[in-house]
């Protein structure tokens, strides 16, 4: 009954079905898609060669490796526990990492163990996994005639805020908070991360925090993690990737820090330790990310893999660049793209989000994906990726730079 609430993925469809007209009536056009938020770099060398060396492995008896353990191998919590933590002041225990598939998975998954009457915090525009998964749990309600779903609280993102959500009016249980942020690429500075873990604190509130595009992060004042905020062990659950930190989409590998801290009440008011039933929950659903995909995954921290995979996001993020500073040199307003790899464009006085689709796609052969695609406070603005070649992201803003917005 939950799931046959949820709309069909229009947001994607729509944009598939204008392109494939598109291309049909102009089999010439020379597209150049600025929607896609996959990676198209090559993994780093030092994955591959770890690869090599465990596929190795397994051909041999006496290295074989079948079941691991389903919170990942020890190998690779050491080397998160010391590279994503440690370097940065922040001290967890191995038993706090369980490493997944990846973040659309455990962002998707965590709900399993949370009250299905919780009330559920999003922020609008949002990555639709939050609340098409908790749609699926029944926490969502129905789906009103403003595209907002009835028990959901959102909370709007916009160019008059800053993109800087206002606390909650209403009480909540469940806050997710993506940073940096997919779709507008904006962050929050440790400051403004640490309202959220008071207010969460204060409220008994749970934030779930998604940091995908903490790799992309490179101004001082933005937490990588939302445990270097004080009282974050003991309100906040982080889901990391290595999808867009080591093009790691095809190969799915990431992970989710359930502190030991962290400690609700049951209905029956006993107070429950959430890690033991992530923990409990993971044995029972999940069997690992298999062995190989570890090592890869484990390479990333190495020297070779640390310098390959920065040169990969610096890549990324020089396309991000030409992408701003070409739509700023022709007076367009623009976001993000500083501390992540997509960029927030808003669209020209009077546009809508699909009118700005259409016309890039018309005029100059453009893909990319209208804001009002992920949520009702997108609607006026436009997301274009960085994840694309440096030749095309080039050509498509000379490109852009032809047409008039007048
Ligand atoms: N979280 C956010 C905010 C994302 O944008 C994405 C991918 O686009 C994911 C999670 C999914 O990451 P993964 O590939 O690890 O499942």
């Amino acid at each position: 009954d939950n799931f046959i609430k949820l709309p069909g993925n229009y947001l994607f469809s729509s944009i598939a079905k204008k392109v494939n007209a598109f291309k049909s009536a102009h089999p010439e056009a020379a597209l150049i898609r600025l929607g896609i938020g996959d990676v198209t770099r090559p993994l780093p060398p030092a994955s591959i060669k770890a690869m090599h060396r465990a596929v190795d492995e397994l051909a041999d008896a006496g290295t074989f490796h079948g079941y691991g353990p389903e919170q990942g191998y020890d190998f690779l919590i050491q080397a998160i526990l010391e590279h994503d933590y440690r370097s940065r002041g922040v001290e967890l225990r191995p038993t706090e990492i369980f490493v997944s598939d990846g973040a659309k998975s455990d962002t998707g998954n965590f709900g399993d163990i949370l009250g299905t009457g919780n009330k559920v915090a999003v922020t609008d525009p949002v990555y639709p996994v939050y609340i098409d998964s908790n749609v699926m749990a029944g926490r969502a309600g129905e789906l009103q005639a403003n595209g907002q779903w009835n028990r959901l609280t959102y909370l709007p993102c916009t160019a008059e805020n800053h993109f800087i959500p206002s606390l909650p009016q209403e009480p909540v249980d469940m806050i997710y908070l993506c940073y940096p942020n997919n779709p507008t690429g904006t962050t929050l500075t440790k400051a403004e991360l640490q309202k959220w873990v008071d207010y969460a604190l204060a409220h008994k509130a749970l934030i779930l925090y998604d940091a995908a595009y903490e790799a992309y992060i490179c101004e001082s004042d933005v937490p990588h993690s939302i445990y270097e905020i004080e009282g974050a062990k003991k309100c906040a659950v982080e889901f990391h990737s290595y999808s867009k930190t080591a093009g790691f989409t095809g190969l799915r590998c990431g992970y989710t820090v359930v502190p030991k801290e962290l400690v609700f009440k049951s209905k029956r008011g006993e107070d429950v330790q959430l890690n033991q039933l992530w923990n409990r929950r993971q044995c029972t659903k999940f069997n690992g990310v298999p062995y190989i995909i570890q090592r890869a995954a484990e390479a990333v921290y190495s020297p070779e893999g640390f310098k390959q995979t920065r040169e990969d996001i610096a890549y990324y993020k020089e396309n991000a660049r030409i992408i701003r500073e070409g739509l700023e040199s022709i007076g367009l307003t623009v976001f993000g793209g500083v501390d992540a790899p997509y960029i927030w464009l808003k669209a020209p006085e009077g546009m809508t989000s699909w009118e700005l689709f259409d016309l890039l796609l018309e005029k100059v052969n453009i893909v990319s994906t209208p804001g009002s695609g992920f949520g009702p406070s997108g609607e006026g603005y436009l997301r274009l990726t960085s994840f694309g070649s440096r030749e095309n992201t080039l050509r498509a803003i000379e490109r852009i730079k032809t047409l008039s917005f007048k």
